[in-house]
Protein backbone atom coordinates (compact mmCIF):
# COMPACT_ATOMS: atom_id res chain seq x y z
CA UNK A 1 0.00 0.00 0.00
CA UNK A 2 1.80 3.46 0.44
CA UNK A 3 4.91 3.94 1.47
CA UNK A 4 3.94 6.95 3.47
CA UNK A 5 5.76 7.74 6.83
CA UNK A 6 3.28 6.89 9.12
CA UNK A 7 3.85 9.50 11.53
CA UNK A 8 2.60 11.57 8.89
CA UNK A 9 -0.16 9.10 8.24
CA UNK A 10 -1.54 8.95 12.01
CA UNK A 11 -0.94 12.97 11.84
CA UNK A 12 -3.22 13.40 8.90
CA UNK A 13 -5.43 11.15 10.09
CA UNK A 14 -5.91 12.79 13.37
CA UNK A 15 -6.73 16.06 11.80
CA UNK A 16 -8.68 15.10 9.10
CA UNK A 17 -11.81 17.27 10.26
CA UNK A 18 -9.85 19.99 11.47
CA UNK A 19 -8.42 19.90 7.72
CA UNK A 20 -11.63 20.25 5.75
CA UNK A 21 -13.08 22.55 8.11
CA UNK A 22 -10.22 24.86 7.35
CA UNK A 23 -10.35 24.24 3.60
CA UNK A 24 -14.22 25.08 3.92
CA UNK A 25 -12.57 28.40 5.47
CA UNK A 26 -10.59 29.03 2.47
CA UNK A 27 -12.94 28.30 0.01
CA UNK A 28 -15.71 30.70 1.88
CA UNK A 29 -13.65 33.57 0.88
CA UNK A 30 -14.81 34.84 -2.18
CA UNK A 31 -11.27 35.40 -4.08
CA UNK A 32 -13.26 36.50 -7.39
CA UNK A 33 -10.12 38.19 -9.37
CA UNK A 34 -12.00 39.75 -12.12
CA UNK A 35 -14.57 41.08 -10.40
CA UNK A 36 -13.20 44.67 -8.49
CA UNK A 37 -15.77 44.47 -6.04
CA UNK A 38 -13.81 41.67 -4.58
CA UNK A 39 -10.20 43.31 -4.05
CA UNK A 40 -10.80 43.25 -0.38
CA UNK A 41 -11.60 39.18 -0.73
CA UNK A 42 -8.55 38.99 -2.98
CA UNK A 43 -6.26 40.28 -0.21
CA UNK A 44 -7.87 38.70 2.68
CA UNK A 45 -7.36 35.19 0.58
CA UNK A 46 -4.09 35.96 0.28
CA UNK A 47 -3.66 36.77 3.94
CA UNK A 48 -5.49 33.87 5.14
CA UNK A 49 -2.81 31.53 3.07
CA UNK A 50 0.21 33.69 5.00
CA UNK A 51 -1.03 33.35 8.18
CA UNK A 52 -1.02 29.44 7.36
CA UNK A 53 2.27 29.20 5.76
CA UNK A 54 3.80 31.37 8.90
CA UNK A 55 1.79 29.36 11.29
CA UNK A 56 3.24 25.61 10.17
CA UNK A 57 6.49 26.84 9.49
CA UNK A 58 7.94 28.42 6.32
CA UNK A 59 9.84 31.85 6.06
CA UNK A 60 9.74 35.11 4.92
CA UNK A 61 5.72 34.48 4.01
CA UNK A 62 4.71 37.60 2.38
CA UNK A 63 1.78 39.09 0.29
CA UNK A 64 4.09 40.55 -2.42
CA UNK A 65 2.23 43.43 -3.73
CA UNK A 66 1.48 43.78 -7.79
CA UNK A 67 0.09 46.09 -10.10
CA UNK A 68 -3.21 44.10 -9.37
CA UNK A 69 -3.76 41.10 -7.07
CA UNK A 70 -0.85 39.95 -4.72
CA UNK A 71 1.40 36.85 -4.82
CA UNK A 72 2.03 34.73 -1.98
CA UNK A 73 5.34 33.86 -1.23
CA UNK A 74 7.01 31.68 1.28
CA UNK A 75 9.84 29.45 1.25
CA UNK A 76 11.73 27.08 3.43
CA UNK A 77 15.49 26.09 2.42
CA UNK A 78 17.25 24.35 5.32
CA UNK A 79 17.27 20.65 3.47
CA UNK A 80 21.21 21.42 2.19
CA UNK A 81 21.38 19.08 -0.93
CA UNK A 82 18.33 18.21 -1.35
CA UNK A 83 16.34 19.44 -4.24
CA UNK A 84 14.11 22.87 -3.68
CA UNK A 85 10.96 22.58 -5.72
CA UNK A 86 8.87 25.82 -6.68
CA UNK A 87 5.32 25.32 -5.84
CA UNK A 88 2.61 27.02 -8.20
CA UNK A 89 -1.00 27.61 -7.26
CA UNK A 90 -3.52 30.03 -7.89
CA UNK A 91 -6.03 31.58 -4.87
CA UNK A 92 -8.32 33.39 -7.34
CA UNK A 93 -11.55 31.78 -8.82
CA UNK A 94 -13.45 32.33 -11.58
CA UNK A 95 -17.11 34.34 -11.24
CA UNK A 96 -20.02 32.30 -10.16
CA UNK A 97 -22.53 33.41 -12.91
CA UNK A 98 -24.77 32.04 -13.84
CA UNK A 99 -25.79 31.81 -10.06
CA UNK A 100 -29.39 30.64 -10.65
CA UNK A 101 -27.99 26.98 -11.70
CA UNK A 102 -26.08 26.73 -8.76
CA UNK A 103 -27.50 23.93 -6.15
CA UNK A 104 -26.66 26.30 -2.99
CA UNK A 105 -24.40 29.09 -2.51
CA UNK A 106 -21.11 29.15 -4.25
CA UNK A 107 -19.06 30.46 -0.92
CA UNK A 108 -20.73 28.13 1.44
CA UNK A 109 -18.71 24.97 0.69
CA UNK A 110 -20.20 21.28 2.09
CA UNK A 111 -20.07 18.16 1.16
CA UNK A 112 -21.88 15.71 -1.06
CA UNK A 113 -21.57 12.34 -2.13
CA UNK A 114 -17.93 12.57 -1.53
CA UNK A 115 -17.27 15.29 -3.10
CA UNK A 116 -17.01 18.91 -1.74
CA UNK A 117 -18.91 21.59 -3.77
CA UNK A 118 -17.96 25.37 -4.13
CA UNK A 119 -16.17 27.85 -6.26
CA UNK A 120 -12.85 27.10 -6.04
CA UNK A 121 -13.25 23.38 -4.48
CA UNK A 122 -11.18 21.89 -7.36
CA UNK A 123 -9.82 24.78 -9.31
CA UNK A 124 -7.53 25.99 -8.28
CA UNK A 125 -7.73 26.37 -4.02
CA UNK A 126 -8.41 22.83 -3.05
CA UNK A 127 -5.33 21.89 -4.95
CA UNK A 128 -3.67 24.82 -3.10
CA UNK A 129 -4.71 23.39 -0.08
CA UNK A 130 -3.60 20.25 -0.44
CA UNK A 131 -0.36 21.41 -0.70
CA UNK A 132 -0.82 23.34 2.66
CA UNK A 133 -1.73 20.87 4.37
CA UNK A 134 0.75 18.39 2.84
CA UNK A 135 4.05 20.49 4.07
CA UNK A 136 2.06 21.16 7.61
CA UNK A 137 2.14 17.58 7.88
CA UNK A 138 5.29 16.95 7.34
CA UNK A 139 6.32 20.45 9.40
CA UNK A 140 4.46 19.38 12.52
CA UNK A 141 5.79 15.69 12.54
CA UNK A 142 9.29 16.59 12.13
CA UNK A 143 10.31 20.37 12.56
CA UNK A 144 11.02 20.21 9.44
CA UNK A 145 10.45 19.44 5.09
CA UNK A 146 12.44 16.47 3.83
CA UNK A 147 13.35 19.10 0.84
CA UNK A 148 13.46 23.17 0.14
CA UNK A 149 10.56 24.58 -0.78
CA UNK A 150 9.98 27.35 -2.78
CA UNK A 151 5.62 28.55 -2.55
CA UNK A 152 4.38 31.02 -5.52
CA UNK A 153 0.08 31.22 -4.90
CA UNK A 154 -0.96 33.68 -7.83
CA UNK A 155 -4.37 35.91 -7.45
CA UNK A 156 -4.74 36.24 -11.23
CA UNK A 157 -4.67 33.00 -12.97
CA UNK A 158 -8.59 33.60 -14.06
CA UNK A 159 -7.89 36.74 -15.61
CA UNK A 160 -5.24 35.74 -17.57
CA UNK A 161 -1.63 35.99 -14.82
CA UNK A 162 -1.43 40.11 -16.21
CA UNK A 163 1.09 40.29 -13.40
CA UNK A 164 2.89 37.36 -13.07
CA UNK A 165 5.53 37.70 -15.55
CA UNK A 166 6.34 40.54 -14.38
CA UNK A 167 6.96 39.37 -10.55
CA UNK A 168 8.76 36.09 -11.79
CA UNK A 169 11.65 38.26 -13.88
CA UNK A 170 11.52 41.14 -11.25
CA UNK A 171 12.15 38.21 -8.55
CA UNK A 172 14.18 36.27 -10.80
CA UNK A 173 17.31 36.21 -8.53
CA UNK A 174 15.23 35.09 -4.90
CA UNK A 175 13.45 32.13 -6.74
CA UNK A 176 16.24 29.51 -7.73
CA UNK A 177 14.65 26.53 -7.90
CA UNK A 178 15.49 23.08 -9.91
CA UNK A 179 12.08 22.35 -11.11
CA UNK A 180 8.19 23.85 -10.81
CA UNK A 181 5.62 21.78 -10.03
CA UNK A 182 2.29 23.02 -10.52
CA UNK A 183 -0.79 21.58 -9.39
CA UNK A 184 -3.97 23.05 -11.47
CA UNK A 185 -4.87 20.37 -13.77
CA UNK A 186 -6.77 17.26 -13.61
CA UNK A 187 -6.97 13.40 -13.82
CA UNK A 188 -7.84 11.37 -17.10
CA UNK A 189 -11.59 10.60 -17.91
CA UNK A 190 -13.21 7.98 -15.31
CA UNK A 191 -11.34 9.96 -12.61
CA UNK A 192 -8.14 7.98 -13.43
CA UNK A 193 -5.02 9.38 -12.16
CA UNK A 194 -2.75 11.18 -14.80
CA UNK A 195 -0.11 13.79 -15.03
CA UNK A 196 -0.10 16.30 -17.95
CA UNK A 197 2.48 16.07 -20.04
CA UNK A 198 1.96 19.09 -22.80
CA UNK A 199 0.11 22.45 -23.05
CA UNK A 200 -1.06 23.59 -25.78
CA UNK A 201 -0.34 27.48 -26.58
CA UNK A 202 -2.18 30.12 -28.96
CA UNK A 203 -2.20 32.63 -31.34
CA UNK A 204 -5.37 34.23 -31.74
CA UNK A 205 -5.93 36.62 -34.84
CA UNK A 206 -8.95 38.50 -36.22
CA UNK A 207 -8.76 39.45 -40.11
CA UNK A 208 -11.10 42.58 -41.48
CA UNK A 209 -11.85 42.88 -44.67
CA UNK A 210 -13.56 46.25 -46.70
CA UNK A 211 -14.15 47.42 -49.63
CA UNK A 212 -15.28 50.99 -48.82
CA UNK A 213 -17.28 52.75 -46.17
CA UNK A 214 -20.70 52.04 -46.81
CA UNK A 215 -23.02 48.61 -47.20
CA UNK A 216 -23.59 48.75 -51.94
CA UNK A 217 -26.91 47.87 -53.89
CA UNK A 218 -25.92 44.51 -55.27
CA UNK A 219 -27.88 45.20 -58.12
CA UNK A 220 -25.53 48.37 -59.27
CA UNK A 221 -22.52 46.85 -57.99
CA UNK A 222 -22.37 42.92 -57.79
CA UNK A 223 -20.13 41.93 -60.70
CA UNK A 224 -18.41 45.54 -60.41
CA UNK A 225 -16.61 45.17 -57.55
CA UNK A 226 -15.33 42.41 -54.74
CA UNK A 227 -17.44 41.69 -52.04
CA UNK A 228 -15.75 41.55 -48.58
CA UNK A 229 -17.79 38.85 -46.87
CA UNK A 230 -16.77 36.25 -50.77
CA UNK A 231 -13.39 37.57 -49.99
CA UNK A 232 -13.30 36.45 -46.60
CA UNK A 233 -14.65 33.01 -47.53
CA UNK A 234 -11.76 32.91 -49.96
CA UNK A 235 -9.05 33.38 -47.38
CA UNK A 236 -10.57 31.26 -44.89
CA UNK A 237 -10.84 28.27 -47.68
CA UNK A 238 -7.48 29.02 -47.97
CA UNK A 239 -6.33 28.45 -44.09
CA UNK A 240 -6.30 25.15 -44.14
CA UNK A 241 -7.05 22.15 -47.24
CA UNK A 242 -9.15 19.25 -47.06
CA UNK A 243 -7.30 17.15 -44.85
CA UNK A 244 -7.09 19.63 -42.14
CA UNK A 245 -3.54 20.97 -42.50
CA UNK A 246 -2.85 24.41 -42.33
CA UNK A 247 -1.74 26.24 -45.34
CA UNK A 248 0.51 28.69 -43.51
CA UNK A 249 4.10 28.24 -44.73
CA UNK A 250 6.64 27.44 -42.07
CA UNK A 251 3.43 26.78 -39.59
CA UNK A 252 4.76 23.27 -38.97
CA UNK A 253 8.71 23.57 -38.81
CA UNK A 254 8.96 23.52 -35.41
CA UNK A 255 6.44 21.25 -34.43
CA UNK A 256 7.94 18.35 -32.77
CA UNK A 257 7.34 14.97 -34.46
CA UNK A 258 5.05 12.67 -32.97
CA UNK A 259 7.69 9.62 -32.07
CA UNK A 260 6.38 5.96 -31.86
CA UNK A 261 6.53 6.08 -27.92
CA UNK A 262 4.31 9.29 -27.45
CA UNK A 263 1.97 7.65 -30.27
CA UNK A 264 2.37 4.50 -27.86
CA UNK A 265 1.64 6.33 -24.58
CA UNK A 266 -1.38 8.09 -26.09
CA UNK A 267 -3.21 5.25 -27.70
CA UNK A 268 -2.89 3.67 -24.13
CA UNK A 269 -5.16 6.01 -22.58
CA UNK A 270 -8.99 4.79 -22.61
CA UNK A 271 -10.95 6.96 -24.72
CA UNK A 272 -14.31 6.01 -25.99
CA UNK A 273 -14.48 8.09 -29.29
CA UNK A 274 -18.10 7.37 -30.22
CA UNK A 275 -18.81 8.80 -26.29
CA UNK A 276 -16.83 11.37 -26.98
CA UNK A 277 -18.99 12.40 -30.68
CA UNK A 278 -22.19 11.86 -29.15
CA UNK A 279 -21.48 13.92 -25.73
CA UNK A 280 -21.19 16.91 -28.47
CA UNK A 281 -24.02 15.72 -30.38
CA UNK A 282 -21.80 16.24 -33.45
CA UNK A 283 -23.05 14.00 -36.58
CA UNK A 284 -19.00 12.75 -37.13
CA UNK A 285 -15.45 13.95 -36.00
CA UNK A 286 -13.43 15.53 -38.11
CA UNK A 287 -9.60 16.77 -38.15
CA UNK A 288 -6.23 16.14 -39.77
CA UNK A 289 -5.67 12.76 -41.48
CA UNK A 290 -3.47 10.49 -40.04
CA UNK A 291 -3.65 11.42 -36.42
CA UNK A 292 -6.35 10.01 -33.99
CA UNK A 293 -8.77 12.25 -32.22
CA UNK A 294 -6.72 12.65 -28.97
CA UNK A 295 -3.24 13.42 -31.20
CA UNK A 296 -4.99 16.10 -32.72
CA UNK A 297 -6.70 17.77 -29.93
CA UNK A 298 -3.59 17.44 -27.79
CA UNK A 299 -0.58 16.53 -29.32
CA UNK A 300 -1.05 18.79 -33.27
CA UNK A 301 -1.68 22.16 -34.17
CA UNK A 302 -4.84 23.65 -35.28
CA UNK A 303 -6.46 26.27 -36.52
CA UNK A 304 -10.15 27.72 -36.42
CA UNK A 305 -12.46 29.89 -37.41
CA UNK A 306 -13.63 31.05 -33.39
CA UNK A 307 -16.09 33.73 -34.58
CA UNK A 308 -17.32 35.39 -38.30
CA UNK A 309 -19.49 38.07 -39.31
CA UNK A 310 -20.51 41.37 -41.88
CA UNK A 311 -23.45 41.56 -44.10
CA UNK A 312 -27.34 41.76 -43.55
CA UNK A 313 -27.97 39.37 -40.48
CA UNK A 314 -31.92 39.84 -40.63
CA UNK A 315 -34.71 38.24 -41.40
CA UNK A 316 -35.83 37.80 -45.22
CA UNK A 317 -33.95 39.84 -48.01
CA UNK A 318 -31.56 43.04 -48.16
CA UNK A 319 -29.35 42.89 -51.72
CA UNK A 320 -26.01 44.65 -50.43
CA UNK A 321 -22.76 44.02 -50.89
CA UNK A 322 -21.70 44.72 -47.32
CA UNK A 323 -18.90 47.40 -46.72
CA UNK A 324 -16.67 45.01 -44.67
CA UNK A 325 -17.01 41.55 -43.02
CA UNK A 326 -14.69 40.08 -40.32
CA UNK A 327 -13.81 36.51 -38.55
CA UNK A 328 -11.62 35.77 -35.48
CA UNK A 329 -8.89 33.00 -36.27
CA UNK A 330 -6.85 31.17 -33.37
CA UNK A 331 -4.36 28.62 -33.86
CA UNK A 332 -3.60 25.97 -30.95
CA UNK A 333 -0.01 25.73 -30.67
CA UNK A 334 2.18 22.44 -29.71
CA UNK A 335 5.95 22.50 -28.71
CA UNK A 336 8.16 24.45 -30.44
CA UNK A 337 5.96 26.28 -32.27
CA UNK A 338 6.53 30.51 -31.04
CA UNK A 339 3.48 32.06 -31.51
CA UNK A 340 5.80 35.09 -32.32
CA UNK A 341 7.62 33.61 -34.50
CA UNK A 342 3.85 31.94 -36.20
CA UNK A 343 2.44 35.89 -36.21
CA UNK A 344 4.23 37.42 -38.87
CA UNK A 345 3.90 34.17 -41.12
CA UNK A 346 0.14 34.09 -40.52
CA UNK A 347 -0.51 37.80 -41.36
CA UNK A 348 1.49 37.64 -44.44
CA UNK A 349 -0.11 34.59 -46.24
CA UNK A 350 -3.35 36.10 -44.96
CA UNK A 351 -2.72 39.32 -46.89
CA UNK A 352 -1.18 37.06 -49.97
CA UNK A 353 -4.00 34.91 -50.41
CA UNK A 354 -6.11 37.94 -50.09
CA UNK A 355 -7.73 38.82 -53.44
CA UNK A 356 -7.36 42.47 -55.15
CA UNK A 357 -10.35 44.80 -55.07
CA UNK A 358 -10.62 44.92 -50.88
CA UNK A 359 -8.74 45.91 -48.05
CA UNK A 360 -7.55 43.58 -45.59
CA UNK A 361 -6.18 44.16 -41.86
CA UNK A 362 -4.78 41.52 -39.69
CA UNK A 363 -4.57 42.20 -36.10
CA UNK A 364 -2.90 39.76 -33.35
CA UNK A 365 -5.11 39.82 -30.11
CA UNK A 366 -3.43 37.67 -27.75
CA UNK A 367 -0.71 34.56 -28.11
CA UNK A 368 0.38 32.08 -25.72
CA UNK A 369 3.39 29.76 -26.19
CA UNK A 370 2.70 26.06 -25.54
CA UNK A 371 4.89 24.10 -23.47
CA UNK A 372 6.15 20.53 -22.62
CA UNK A 373 7.67 18.34 -20.05
CA UNK A 374 9.83 15.33 -20.53
CA UNK A 375 7.92 12.52 -19.27
CA UNK A 376 11.67 10.47 -18.11
CA UNK A 377 12.52 13.92 -16.49
CA UNK A 378 13.66 12.42 -12.79
CA UNK A 379 10.30 15.13 -10.94
CA UNK A 380 8.23 13.02 -13.35
CA UNK A 381 9.17 9.94 -12.44
CA UNK A 382 9.13 10.40 -8.89
CA UNK A 383 5.86 12.09 -9.26
CA UNK A 384 4.16 9.41 -11.26
CA UNK A 385 5.55 6.56 -8.91
CA UNK A 386 4.35 8.71 -5.70
CA UNK A 387 1.20 8.50 -7.58
CA UNK A 388 1.14 4.75 -7.84
CA UNK A 389 2.07 4.21 -4.57
CA UNK A 390 -0.67 6.53 -2.97
CA UNK A 391 -3.99 5.89 -5.35
CA UNK A 392 -2.85 2.40 -6.25
CA UNK A 393 -1.83 2.29 -10.06
CA UNK A 394 0.28 4.52 -12.30
CA UNK A 395 -1.37 7.62 -13.66
CA UNK A 396 -1.48 8.29 -17.58
CA UNK A 397 0.26 11.01 -19.33
CA UNK A 398 -2.29 13.02 -21.07
CA UNK A 399 -1.47 15.58 -23.70
CA UNK A 400 -3.97 18.57 -22.77
CA UNK A 401 -5.18 20.68 -25.56
CA UNK A 402 -6.23 23.30 -23.36
CA UNK A 403 -3.50 26.12 -22.54
CA UNK A 404 -1.65 27.41 -19.06
CA UNK A 405 0.09 29.99 -19.92
CA UNK A 406 1.93 30.30 -16.52
CA UNK A 407 3.54 26.66 -17.52
CA UNK A 408 5.52 28.43 -20.41
CA UNK A 409 5.69 31.62 -18.60
CA UNK A 410 8.02 29.48 -15.99
CA UNK A 411 9.74 28.13 -18.36
CA UNK A 412 10.79 31.34 -20.08
CA UNK A 413 11.60 33.68 -17.73
CA UNK A 414 13.15 31.18 -15.05
CA UNK A 415 14.26 28.38 -17.37
CA UNK A 416 12.94 25.72 -15.10
CA UNK A 417 11.19 22.51 -16.13
CA UNK A 418 7.32 22.34 -15.28
CA UNK A 419 5.65 19.16 -13.88
CA UNK A 420 2.07 19.41 -14.13
CA UNK A 421 0.73 16.92 -11.44
CA UNK A 422 -2.52 18.16 -10.63
CA UNK A 423 -5.68 16.13 -8.77
CA UNK A 424 -9.15 17.73 -9.72
CA UNK A 425 -11.62 14.85 -11.02
CA UNK A 426 -12.40 15.56 -14.47
CA UNK A 427 -16.27 16.20 -14.11
CA UNK A 428 -14.69 18.77 -11.53
CA UNK A 429 -17.59 21.35 -13.28
CA UNK A 430 -14.04 23.72 -12.83
CA UNK A 431 -15.21 27.34 -14.06
CA UNK A 432 -18.82 26.32 -14.04
CA UNK A 433 -21.82 26.17 -11.67
CA UNK A 434 -21.80 23.29 -8.65
CA UNK A 435 -17.83 23.02 -9.19
CA UNK A 436 -16.57 19.77 -6.87
CA UNK A 437 -13.52 18.56 -5.83
CA UNK A 438 -13.46 14.36 -4.84
CA UNK A 439 -12.53 14.51 -1.29
CA UNK A 440 -10.62 11.19 -2.03
CA UNK A 441 -8.43 12.95 -4.29
CA UNK A 442 -7.65 15.88 -1.95
CA UNK A 443 -6.80 13.62 0.60
CA UNK A 444 -4.99 10.76 -1.27
CA UNK A 445 -3.17 13.99 -3.01
CA UNK A 446 -1.75 15.43 0.08
CA UNK A 447 -0.46 11.40 1.11
CA UNK A 448 0.82 12.01 -2.54
CA UNK A 449 2.12 15.19 -2.31
CA UNK A 450 4.21 14.15 1.04
CA UNK A 451 5.57 10.59 -0.29
CA UNK A 452 7.22 13.03 -3.48
CA UNK A 453 8.72 15.53 -1.50
CA UNK A 454 9.79 12.90 0.72
CA UNK A 455 11.39 10.85 -2.38
CA UNK A 456 12.75 14.03 -3.67
CA UNK A 457 14.60 14.82 -0.26
CA UNK A 458 15.94 11.20 -0.38
CA UNK A 459 16.43 10.29 -3.55
CA UNK A 460 17.40 13.90 -5.22
CA UNK A 461 17.27 14.52 -9.07
CA UNK A 462 19.00 11.19 -9.68
CA UNK A 463 15.88 9.08 -9.09
ZN1 LIG B 1 -6.88 26.78 -12.40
Amino acid sequence: MTAIDPAVEAHLEATRAARLESYFEFLRIPSISALPEHGPDMVRAAEWIVGELTRMGFEHAEVSPTPWHPIVYADWLHAPGAPTVLVYCHYDVQPVDPIELWETAPFDPFVKDGRVVGRGAADDKGQLHMHLKAAEALFATRGRLPLNLRIVFEGEEESTSVSLPGWLAANRARLGADVVVISDTGFHEGNLPAITESLRGILYTQIDVAVGPIDLHSGSYGGAVENPANALARIISELKDRDGVVQVPGFYDDVRPLDEATRTRMAALPFDEEAFRSRISAPALAGETGYTVLEREGARPTLDVNGIWGGFQGHGEKTIIPAHAHAKVSMRLVADQDPEVLWPKFRDYVLQVAPPGVTVEVSKLGSGRPSATPVDHPVVRAAASAIEATFGRPPFFRRNGGSIPVAATFEETLGLTVVLMGFANPDSNAHAPNETMVLDNYETGIRTICLLWDRLGANGLGG
